[in-house]
């Protein structure tokens, strides 16, 4: 028997969330986002079960290249473009979308064929600060790509740094309101956080990832509470049982101490699965279908749960560490991180299940 963890993706939660997304922003295409490995769920797969957005968006061409041969028609976008002019003919040869964010991009642009008909996304920078032309470098830098005869179709769009925060969107969309209007180009500004929240930026793409994945883009709430279905479910089994006494003392570096008599299981997952190292005593874990905590160090193969109240749990039991049960917004919360970060860092030796 192979070791008893695993991830199953469900595929109908994809489609639900999908369907969410597209509800939500329903006078817009999407590009669903599927880079990292599609948040950690597998690219293939999720893009056959996300096969009904208009577009799939991501940031390696050979991966982009990989859909066009599974048969994929629709709009495939590269957030990041590309990064040397040998990849302009690849770009064309597949009819892939192009971010430009960057001079360097426009030079390497000289060295597209006339023929090429490359559609590109030019990127303004409204105060991420991290891709994209400023509100000063934007004529140049459209008129650079409009008098560029292997240049295609010229949407606009911009990355929002703050629409599940306090300070939202208006001073973003403010710039980008006033580089675009009286321009006739598509745009797209929205990422799932700004789908639910700012339906004023819609426009004609939105760029859903973490929601489609099940995940609330907001701290304070979980995806269920937001109308999503979590698409990964990571479960393993309790491999031992140990019972501890007053002062004990359980795992690497001692970190918890038994406080009173207690019963522990030891679950046989890890860091090296991708379970967040820094998850603290307490963080939140099922067994047998019960919510119960963490206890002590994660360590590379293995973290404990604690059983007391729990005394159907044997060796053998099953222990949900995210998913289904277990929103992995609260385990990422515990252990300072995002959702995100967990789910996309899945580790490649984890088997994965489908399920529709
Ligand atoms: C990752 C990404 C998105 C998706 O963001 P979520 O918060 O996961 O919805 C959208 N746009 C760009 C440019 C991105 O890099």
């Amino acid at each position: 028997m192979p070791r008893p963890i695993f991830a199953t993706i469900n595929l109908g939660a994809l489609r639900h969330n999908l369907a969410v997304a597209r509800r939500r922003a329903s006078s817009s295409k999407t590009f669903a986002v599927v880079k990292a490995n599609a948040y950690g769920h597998g690219l293939a797969r999720a893009a056959r079960a996300l096969a009904e957005a208009e577009g799939f968006a991501l940031l390696d061409l050979d991966e982009a290249i990989g859909l066009r041969a599974a048969g994929y028609r629709q709009r495939i976008l590269l957030l990041e473009g590309f990064f040397s002019p040998s990849e302009l003919p690849l770009f064309a040869e597949h009819g892939i979308s192009a971010v430009v964010h960057a001079r360097e991009q426009l030079r390497m642009l000289r060295q597209l064929p006339k023929d090429a008909a490359l559609d590109v996304f030019l990127k303004l920078n409204t105060g991420m600060n991290r891709l994209g032309f400023t509100a000063a470098e934007f004529p140049d830098a459209l008129r650079a790509l409009q008098s560029n005869p292997g240049v295609a179709k010229i949407a606009l769009m911009t990355h929002l740094s703050d629409a599940d925060g306090a300070s939202g969107v208006d001073w973003q969309t403010a710039v980008f309101d006033r580089l675009a209007n009286g321009l006739d180009l598509a745009r797209s500004l929205a990422n799932s956080a700004a789908i639910f929240r700012f339906p004023e930026t819609h426009a004609d793409w939105v760029r859903p990832g973490i929601m489609l994945y099940g995940c609330s883009p907001f701290s304070e709430q979980s995806g269920s509470e937001v109308g999503l279905v979590p698409a990964m479910t990571l479960e393993s089994q309790i491999i031992a049982v140990q019972h501890l006494r007053r002062g004990d003392t359980v795992g690497y570096s001692r970190l918890f101490m038994a406080d009173r008599d207690m019963r522990i299981g030891v679950v046989t997952c890890g860091y090296a699965d991708g379970y967040p190292r820094h998850a603290p005593t307490g963080t939140p874990i099922m067994v047998e279908g019960r919510m119960t905590r963490t206890v002590g160090r994660v360590s590379m193969d293995m973290l404990c749960a604690e059983l007391s109240d729990i005394p159907e749990a044997l060796v053998g039991s099953r222990v949900v560490l995210w998913g289904e049960g277990v929103p992995v917004e609260r385990v990422a919360e515990a252990a300072g991180t995002v959702g995100y970060e967990l789910l996309c860092g899945l580790a490649a030796r984890v088997p994965i299940r489908e399920r529709d």
